[in-house]
């Protein structure tokens, strides 16, 4: 069974998520329900089908609030096994082997995430620190290699600010991963369009995924790269989403809300001259094709 609908694909997101105690911080707890639901239905209006939850353990993962949010919008969200990064690991994760853990992802992708039937179909969000990978985030990477192998899953990573993203490559390469079927995140905030470059000529596929995060690097250079790219005929490797954490995101809020990425990037990427034909790549045919192969 085909893992995405036919239809528009954000690639990076988080139905609901709780970084608030690590972070100290409660505007890092996605629990407003009923905006998320209104937010998604707005996207449905807009052409939305699938959205890739990449909410991985630890990260306040909860399948019966995704599955409620999927059933009152319409919208399929794909779910995530995996572990995220440090300080965010689960303890569990310092104590099992690394074939423990891949097994537990296995399970998840198998049977079922947290006891449910809902099955996890996309193994991340997996992440490095800043400029370095840190030895649990290594194990974790080791053990995510081990259960994509086994059951065909597509990977998802973050880099922290865009850091370290040659590294996982390289990483990803040595362990016999096929890039295709990996998504390197967070590559819009690297600022290093030398690195993109490398990335997608190795094969990978790499997610501008931090739309609207203009505090961290302005939209407007955003378009400037994908331009570049589409001149360089690489947008067949890049994905787009807003990756919105943060309730301050949301309309409700005062914030930029998700159907951002339509009503102000786009026009923006159009302003730079990319392509109705490109923004089409970037949002259906390139996530249709990385999700478009079986789970074992
Ligand atoms: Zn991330």
């Amino acid at each position: 069974m085909a893992l995405l609908k036919e239809g528009l694909t954000l690639i990076h997101e988080h139905t609901t998520i709780d970084l608030s105690k690590v972070k100290n911080n409660p505007d890092c707890f996605l629990d407003c329900f009923d905006e998320t639901v209104q937010e998604y239905r707005d996207l449905y209006d807009l052409g939305v089908r699938n959205i890739v939850d990449v909410t991985a353990m630890g990260m306040g993962r909860n399948v019966d609030y995704v599955n409620s949010v999927a059933d009152l919008t319409g919208i399929n969200i794909v779910q995530a096994t995996g572990f995220y990064k440090e300080p965010f690991l689960p303890a569990f994760v310092y104590e099992q082997s690394i074939e423990e853990l891949a097994q537990h992802m296995v399970n998840e992708i198998r049977n079922g995430i947290d006891g449910t039937d809902t099955k996890a179909q996309v193994i991340g969000e997996i992440g490095t620190s800043v400029d370095v990978m840190e030895p649990m985030e290594r194990k974790v990477f080791e053990a995510a290699v081990l259960a994509a192998k086994e059951t065909g899953a597509i990977i998802s990573t973050h880099t922290s600010l865009g850091t370290l993203a040659l590294e996982q490559a390289a990483f990803f390469v040595e362990h016999g991963i096929d890039p295709r079927k990996v998504i390197i995140g967070h590559q819009d905030l690297s600022g290093n369009l030398d690195q993109i470059r490398t990335l997608i000529d190795m094969g990978f596929n790499v997610a501008f995924d931090t739309i609207g995060k203009n505090n961290y690097f302005p939209d407007r250079e955003r378009a400037v790269y994908l331009k570049q790219l589409q001149d360089e005929g690489k947008l067949d490797h890049i994905t787009l989403a807003l990756d919105i954490t943060r309730k301050s995101n949301f309309k409700y809020q005062g914030g930029i809300g998700y159907s951002y990425l339509f009503t102000d990037f786009l026009p923006m990427l159009r302003e730079e001259g990319i392509t109705e034909a490109s923004i089409q790549m970037m949002i259906n045919d390139n996530p249709q094709r990385i999700f478009g192969g079986e789970i074992r």
